[in-house]
């Protein structure tokens, strides 16, 4: 039974979607969840809210991961309200899709900057503080577009393929620490980045999907939750797809 009572998280992203799910299922297990959101405040307080019913402490902080300031910032608040930090989960992300022929450079940088860096901002805070712990879970969400790549989402499938590259080498850097770091590559979840996507698109989704469905946000949570249990503690440097079969 995953017992996750005491521990501190912080999931970059949980206002809404997935980000929102894994900190719910966190909290659920008995973790104590800081809750980051770039925007939407009212949603953030939502989501802790939500947290706090379950028993748990929660907080809300607003953060743009992609500035480095903010990050490690946010993180030494993060640690002198909780007391340290045991989870962190990046799960933050942006869209800018288009076929490369028309993509602005702007637009390559900014979702590298958010979907990629912004993960290597909350390591590089995070590091010293597992270091000394000799104890952390580390978990990247990164997407099956990272492996397989996709038309139109160059910049996003290469800052995914990026975080799966980050995941893999900090893996390495801190397994003797008893760190691990681990990626969850979601297929098709419905959430309010894929709601926003043509119809004829959301189509051609989910019929390449053998499971027939789109999933959801509980869907990657509960992945993410095993990776984060003392069950999964021999377990770094991996990718495990959430996809319903879609990148068989
Ligand atoms: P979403 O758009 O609903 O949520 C994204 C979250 O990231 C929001 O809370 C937003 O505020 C936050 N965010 C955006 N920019 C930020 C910044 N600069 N700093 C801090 N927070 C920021 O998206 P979602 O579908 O819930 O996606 C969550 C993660 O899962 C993303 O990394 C996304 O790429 C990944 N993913 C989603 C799918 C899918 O099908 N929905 C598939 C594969 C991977």
């Amino acid at each position: 039974m995953m017992d996750l009572s005491g521990k501190n998280a912080v999931v970059t992203g949980s206002s809404r979607g997935i980000g929102k799910a894994i900190a719910l299922k966190l909290a659920s297990l008995g973790a104590n969840v800081a809750v980051i959101y770039a925007g939407n405040k009212e949603k953030a307080d939502e989501t802790v809210a939500e947290i706090e019913a379950l028993g748990v402490k929660s907080k809300a902080y607003s953060c743009d991961v992609s500035d480095f300031n903010n990050a490690q910032t946010l993180v030494k608040e993060v640690i002198a309200e909780f007391g340290g930090i045991d989870i962190l989960v990046n799960n933050a992300g942006i869209v800018k899709d288009g076929l490369v022929l028309s993509m602005k450079e702007e637009d390559f940088d900014k979702v590298i900057s958010v979907n990629l860096k912004g993960a290597f901002h909350m390591i590089k805070s995070t590091y010293q503080h597992f270091m000394k712990k000799r104890y952390g879970r580390i978990i990247n969400i990164s997407s099956v577009v990272g492996i397989n790549g996709n038309a139109g989402q160059a910049n996003y499938a290469s800052a995914k393929a990026g975080l799966i590259g980050l995941t893999k080498s900090v893996a390495k850097e801190l397994a003797a620490r008893k760190v691990t770091v681990n990626a969850v590559a979601p297929g098709f979840i419905e959430t309010d980045m894929t709601g926003s996507m043509p119809e004829k698109a959301k189509e051609a989704a989910l019929a390449a999907i053998p499971m027939k469905r789109a999933g959801q946000g509980e869907d990657i949570a509960n992945a993410v939750a095993f990776l984060a249990s003392d069950e999964a503690s021999y377990i770094t440097g991996e990718v495990i797809k959430v996809d319903g079969g879609m990148a068989i």
